[in-house]
């Protein structure tokens, strides 16, 4: 499924959310949700608010605005949200969509990546007696950059003891 495909549907569940709790659905609403399914990884409230007043949207858009739609799209089903240490990061729920993402432990920074193999090992995965209706996959490492830094600090460390001997 492509971004395009995904922010359509989620377009539509959104709208029948909200027809069925009779609410009523508003720009900012459309726009929040657009910033969500077109980025590549999860973003923190703040960040949604600041896509939305730089983007094509250029919405002016209260913080409490966004955390209140951000709670509404959760109970909707559309984002789910992602606890990195003390902070709180949004990500959209594509159903049946996969996610792999590489998480540093060093920085906390995260990349998605893609494979076919792992998906398709997972679409033919049993769960029994439960409707499976999407995946995220975490991968903990360093990033190149945090494994260059710890690598120059051990070099540093072992130089150390070597003009201690
Ligand atoms: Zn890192």
């Amino acid at each position: 499924m492509d971004k395009a495909d995904g922010l359509s549907q989620a377009r539509q569940n959104l709208s029948d959310y909200l027809r069925l709790n009779s609410l009523r659905n508003t720009p900012e609403r459309n726009a929040l949700l657009e910033v969500i399914y077109q980025a590549d990884v999860p973003l923190q409230a703040e960040e949604l608010a600041k896509l939305m007043t730089e983007g094509s949207a250029s919405l002016r858009i209260s913080r409490a605005t966004v955390y209140n739609n951000l709670k509404l799209f959760e109970e909707a089903g559309l984002v789910r949200k992602i606890f990195q240490e003390d902070r709180v990061f949004f990500e959209r729920t594509d159903k049946n969509r996969g996610v792999i993402r590489l998480i540093c432990s060093g920085c906390g920074k995260t990349t998605e990546m893609n494979s076919d193999k792992v998906r398709r090992q997972i679409a033919v995965m049993r769960t029994r007696r439960f409707n499976a209706t999407g995946w995220v996959l975490n991968i903990y490492g360093l990033c190149g950059k945090c494994s260059a830094d710890q690598k120059r600090k051990q070099n540093r460390l072992n130089k150390k003891d070597k003009d201690k001997k």
